[in-house]
């Protein structure tokens, strides 16, 4: 997820790059870049960090152009350093390209692109891109046309915009799954990720839809899809003041990241999935992934609500890997003198790969010789740099502190390495084949339950008030129960506590009185009749129920003041389902209470102090 904006006309296009940039920060930061072309002449700029240090090492150039590209970045592939930054370019340096999104086939076209004697000085997927391009323009193509038949050849997702010194009156902008916008001024045109980067100048906005490429000249726009196809584009006057723009029209960060999260699971999942074989693909553990199933012990180290995605791990990896799993609190993993032998494998979650307490176990358990992998969001983070090997969540970047589509993500990529392991040793290809399909459905049934949004804020309206809550399931849905307490007490500042459903006759039954606000997540499984149990012991003493059930459940809303209806999937990607509505409930709680939740009191969005 990065930021793209890019300027033709008859200003310079430097300051409004710049700026532009600056508004999309939000997308991304760990490097920035432009391009512009002047007469029969070009040049790149291009830097490590935020836009600010661009803009300072711009400084000093004089640059002035009326045409130009910038790019700021959140790094999938290839570390956040300065050679990665975008623009990337061809070999002549003449041809630019900035790109949002993942190029899924990039290493088949590197390799084709290799034989032809094309270099690549980058370690980033985007970088086939100016070669590709060049490779047809070199065939007698126009820019345009080469932009069109490279794009024929990509898998995956992008927003481009391309600009090439012997063209030197357009850009041109496509995309595919990654969002951008045309914006049309007098005498000049924009192209940006959204209207935010461009609002200062224009208000009049054209909608890119995936498929769609088009060349911007500074008076006027042509529209076709990628096959070639004419299409008609409307322009829209846009209304929405810039901060709600940068929320993508929600009020909060945090709703949008709710929200987001159909699309970021995909992002998590985009090309990892072999359907065929019925297992998973993961090109951060190729390199251990024989040691990873060959593991006799494997430990989850993470804090907070990457700890609660852990747990829901452990009960995935044991129960189809068989491999004994156990999840520790990183700050306590570090103090105890924990027993870490030969064959252990420990996976390191954090979402923004610099948790503190968890970087400290990580190589804590590198001295005791361990197997240490990260399981991060952001692309070169310390935890990311210095584990073993890894994977990536790709959930984009996640601004609310309370995290939401990180976990999701967190657990998507658990699943993907419960199937590959599992495959390795005893799962059949039909059971490989179930979880994978299953998985690839969660996207759509995580759509359907955020249309609950609007029921859930009337429940969080009834319960505003109270002082304390319960979070109680069973088995899968354990972890979930903690994650929907935290949440709540996290952005509501509710005391809130998560339970396995039975061991509340233990213990919390005592705090049951008719102030006392039980949620249960009470999907129909195994587990089912003895969590209904639970929910009359609760009944009989005056608690109020809130249910997250089954959506053909119609036995359970007699028995409880509210239900939450969701779609079912199998037990170990419930947790996807189940978390969506806890998320949602807290978040409209915390609202209605007038608090800020995008940035809770005490809390801080990476936790870098032990
Ligand atoms: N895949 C590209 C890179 O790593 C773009 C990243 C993105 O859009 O998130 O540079």
């Amino acid at each position: 997820m990065c930021g793209i904006v890019g300027y033709i006309g008859e200003r310079n296009c430097v300051p409004i790059l710049i700026n532009g940039l600056k508004r999309l920060e939000y997308r991304g930061y760990d490097s920035a870049g432009i391009s512009v072309i002047f007469d029969h002449d070009s040049t790149v700029v291009k830097n490590k960090g935020k836009v600010s240090l661009l803009e300072n090492k711009i400084e000093n150039l004089n640059l002035s152009a009326r045409l130009g590209i910038g790019h700021t970045r959140w790094a999938t592939h290839g570390a956040p350093n300065e050679l990665n930054a975008h623009p990337h370019f061809n070999a002549e340096k003449n041809l630019y390209v900035i790109h949002n999104g993942i190029i899924e086939n990039y290493q088949t076209i590197k390799k084709g692109l290799q034989k032809l004697g094309y270099e690549f000085i980058t370690q980033t997927d985007s970088e086939v891109l100016p070669h590709l391009i060049d490779s047809f323009i070199k065939k007698g193509n126009s820019l345009f046309k080469s932009v069109q038949l490279a794009l024929g050849e990509v898998e995956g997702t992008y927003g481009i915009a391309v600009i090439y010194e012997n063209e030197p009156d357009k850009i041109i902008a496509a995309r595919k799954g990654s969002p951008l916008v045309l914006g049309i001024g007098e005498n000049e045109n924009f192209v940006a990720s959204d209207v935010s980067a461009i609002l200062a100048h224009t208000k009049q906005i054209v909608y890119l839809e995936d498929g769609d490429i088009i060349q911007v000249y500074k008076d006027h726009f042509t529209a076709k899809t990628i096959l070639d196809k004419e299409v008609e584009k409307e322009v829209h006057e846009i209304t929405m003041s810039l901060d709600e723009i940068d929320k993508g029209g929600f009020p909060h960060f945090m709703l949008k990241e709710i929200m987001e999260q159909p699309e970021s699971i995909r992002n998590s999942m985009r090309g990892r999935i072999l359907f065929d074989e019925g297992t998973s693909k993961l090109g951060g553990l190729e390199s251990v992934a024989d040691a990873l199933a060959g593991s006799k012990r494997i430990l989850i180290s993470a804090c907070g609500t990457s700890w609660h995605a852990g747990l829901v791990g452990k009960y995935m990896l044991e129960q189809f890997t068989r491999i004994p799993t156990e999840v520790e609190y990183a700050s306590e993993f570090r103090y105890r003198n924990p027993i870490i032998e030969k064959g252990d494998t420990i996976f390191f979650i954090s979402q923004s790969g610099e948790t503190a307490d968890t970087l400290a176990a990580l190589r804590e358990s590198k001295i005791r010789g361990a197997l240490g992998l990260g399981i991060c969001n952001v692309v070169g983070s310390s935890i990311a740099r210095e584990s073993n090997a890894g994977v990536y969540t790709h959930a984009g970047p996640e601004i609310g502190v309370a995290s939401t589509k990180a976990f999701t993500s967190q657990l998507v990529v658990l699943s993907l390495i419960t199937l590959l392991i599992a495959r390795k040793k005893n799962m059949s290809l039909v059971d490989g084949k179930t979880i994978a399909g299953e998985l690839s459905l969660i996207p759509d049934k995580i759509s359907e339950i955020l249309k609950l949004n609007y029921e859930i804020e009337k429940i969080a309206n009834a319960f505003k008030d109270a002082k304390n809550f319960l979070y109680l399931g069973r088995g899968y849905n354990f972890p979930v129960a903690l994650e929907g307490a935290l949440k709540l007490k996290e952005i509501s500042y509710i005391h809130a506590e998560g339970y396995p459903a039975a061991e509340m006759k233990h213990g919390p039954i005592a705090l049951i009185d008719e102030k006392m606000p039980v949620v249960f997540i009470a999907p129909k499984d195994s587990t089912y009749e003895k969590i209904i149990s639970n929910i009359q012991e609760v009944r009989a003493r005056g608690g109020r129920i809130i249910a997250v059930a089954s959506e053909k459940d119609n036995d359970i809303d007699k028995l409880v003041d509210y239900t939450i209806k969701i779609p079912d999937t199998i037990r170990m990607l419930m947790p996807l389902l189940t978390v969506i509505p806890l998320q949602l409930l807290a978040y409209h709680i915390a609202v209605k209470k007038g608090l800020n939740v995008d940035q809770p009191r005490n809390l801080a969005k990476s936790v870098t102090v032990e």
